[in-house]
């Protein structure tokens, strides 16, 4: 897609440190580098985000993440560990709208990655737990 710095990336307009590519895929080193060897895994295809997935996409995406990761692991002796994230939207802090997969490696828990679940499952009484997870389940096609 025109003006998509990430479809760019894979026609080679704008560089990148690849990691991995075969026909639908491609993994590049993200320029901000988290942490040592912080990866983005991408379609070939401009898709923007989950949302838009078709079931062969998410196959080949997810497929490759890992047999990165067991590379990255051989590579990185000192690694003890892998964060896997996927932003969708902006609200979810989505800055790139074609779609990524992040992989963090982890050498400590005093590196410079933080994730924080917050924990609201006491709010919701069993009934409102059943009613949330009916309302997914009813949508899903
Ligand atoms: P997100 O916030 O989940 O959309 O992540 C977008 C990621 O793309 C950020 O971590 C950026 O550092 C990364 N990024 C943006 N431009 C480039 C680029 N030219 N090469 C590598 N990574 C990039
Ligand atoms: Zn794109």
């Amino acid at each position: 897609m025109k003006d998509c710095i990430f479809c760019k990336i894979i026609n080679k307009e704008i560089p990148s440190y690849p990691v991995y590519e075969d026909n639908e895929v491609y993994a590049f080193l993200d320029i901000t580098q988290t942490t040592k060897g912080h990866t983005l895994v991408i379609p070939k295809k401009h898709v923007q985000d989950i949302f838009e997935y078709e079931e062969g996409l998410a196959e080949s995406l997810f497929s490759r993440v890992p047999k990165i990761a067991r590379a990255m692991e051989k590579a990185f002796p000192e690694m003890q560990g892998l964060n896997i994230i996927n932003n969708n939207k902006e609200i979810a802090y989505q800055s790139v709208f074609h779609t990524h997969i992040h992989l963090i490696p982890r050498y400590s828990k005093e590196d410079d990655f933080k994730l924080v679940f917050a924990d609201n499952g006491k709010n919701y009484s069993t009934e409102e737990m059943n009613l949330i997870a009916e309302a997914i389940r009813k949508n899903e096609e």
